[in-house]
């Protein structure tokens, strides 16, 4: 019987098997890719964002599930910062409270990890796939054929179900439903919205519109987003996307500095014949953002470039999201993200049923989650 197995060598997988290796146990990470972290590196691609600089109450708050307070409390905002300092990456904080790795990527962080990992023994068997159980015993697809395991003790850490290509795609759900593990449905997070476009449009795609305020019920975000063949996508986009996903009607302010009476007045002293195009150009839009205002404001005054409504055609798919909500319900978890149906077994990161926004919240629930399940997974005999 081996000792104790890690299943995803995610950001999750690997905090837990740093955890259990530290506690003196003998540690196997089983992976299904022929490599670990892949989504962590594509993290990396457009700047990894660890974390951020952010009083601990009201980073806690961001998530939409307060039962993580306890574990962001051991390993948040502050000791991410140490963490990646102690791997050898220094972080900066940006101007949006945001922290990055100064070399920007995932790249050195992981390979330190790695070196670190490796140091401590822990064993890593790459294209190993949990294929569900066997009885009692874990069954795996490997390159060798199938296999079995019954290991003493179990951590799983699979991801959610978004960008499967790079190893989270769920495929595990009905195996703990069965098992008598309760599973809330996926949800798409963070994620763009479909658009269908007018031909116009197609020589804007590619372009980011800035300095925009979007609104959905609640939420406003000022944040850029970037207008592309099948819709809407980039960091302004996801921070109103649960509200849009859950039903609220989105609307852009496209001049949020300039008061609506402002606006109008501006409008007034324009020539009388003046085409829209010339107008909104006066106004200081940019070409995209007019062309925005001509694909869902045509017919209405121009002062709708306060409150543009967004015509779009719903949230792209679960696979394109940043991340997903839903997952292992809180209820049929333990204190220690041990499941209640199968003793012995503990879960962590994506694939748990908590929410955020990105901007650092991702990457640090699941490193908090990982190293609380690998410290809880640690102490069964
Ligand atoms: C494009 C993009 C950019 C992002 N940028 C950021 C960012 O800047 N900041 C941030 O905080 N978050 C970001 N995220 C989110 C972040 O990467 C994830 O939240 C995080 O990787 C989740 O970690 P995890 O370990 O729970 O799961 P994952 O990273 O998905 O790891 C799960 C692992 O389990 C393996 N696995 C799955 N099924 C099996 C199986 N049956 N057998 C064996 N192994 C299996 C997978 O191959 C994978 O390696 C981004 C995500 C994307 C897609």
């Amino acid at each position: 019987m081996s000792d104790a197995l890690v299943i995803g060598a995610g950001p999750a997988g690997l905090m837990a098997a740093e955890e259990l290796s530290r506690a003196g146990r003998r540690v196997v990470v089983a992976e299904a890719k022929a490599s670990p972290a892949r989504k962590f590196l594509m993290a990396g691609k457009s700047g990894l964002n660890v974390t951020r600089d952010e009083a601990l109450e009201g980073f806690i708050a961001r998530y939409d599930a307060g039962w993580l307070a306890p574990m962001l409390a051991e390993f948040g905002p502050v000791e991410v910062r140490d963490w990646c300092r102690g791997l050898g990456q220094e972080v900066f904080t940006g101007s949006s409270g945001r922290v990055f790795p100064k070399a920007m990527k995932a790249s050195p962080l992981l390979r330190g990890w790695l070196r670190r990992l490796d140091g401590a023994g822990v064993e890593f068997r790459m294209r190993w796939r949990w294929a569900g159980f066997a009885g009692e015993g874990w069954r795996f697809e490997t390159p060798e054929g199938e296999r079995v395991l019954t290991p003493r003790v179990v951590v799983l850490a699979l991801g959610g179900a978004s960008w499967s290509r790079l190893g989270s795609d769920g495929a595990w759900v009905p195996w703990l439903r069965e098992r008598g593990v309760e599973i809330a449905p996926w949800k798409p997070a963070n994620m763009g919205l479909k658009v269908i476009w007018s031909p116009q449009m197609a020589r804007h795609f590619g372009a980011a519109v800035k300095g925009a305020c979007l609104r959905a019920g609640e939420v406003t975000s000022r944040g850029e987003f970037v207008v592309s063949a099948k819709g809407l996508e980039g960091g302004g986009i996801y921070a109103v996307s649960r509200a849009v996903r859950e039903g609220a009607a989105l609307e852009l302010d496209l001049m949020p500095d300039v008061p609506e009476a402002e606006v109008a007045a501006r409008l007034a002293r324009m020539k009388p014949g003046e085409s829209a195009t010339n107008r909104l150009r006066k106004l200081g839009l940019s070409p995209v953002a007019s062309a925005l205002v001509m694909e869902w404001g045509r017919g209405q005054p121009l002062a709708v470039v306060k409150h543009l409504p967004v015509r779009h055609a719903g949230p792209r798919s679960l696979d394109e999201a940043i991340s997903v909500a839903g997952g292992i319900t809180r209820a049929s978890l333990t204190e220690g993200l041990e499941l209640r149906a199968l003793p012995g077994v503990f879960a962590c990161g994506e694939m748990l049923d908590w929410e955020a926004p990105t901007g650092g919240y991702l990457l640090t629930a699941s490193w908090a989650t990982g190293r609380w399940a690998g410290r809880a997974a640690a102490r069964v005999g």
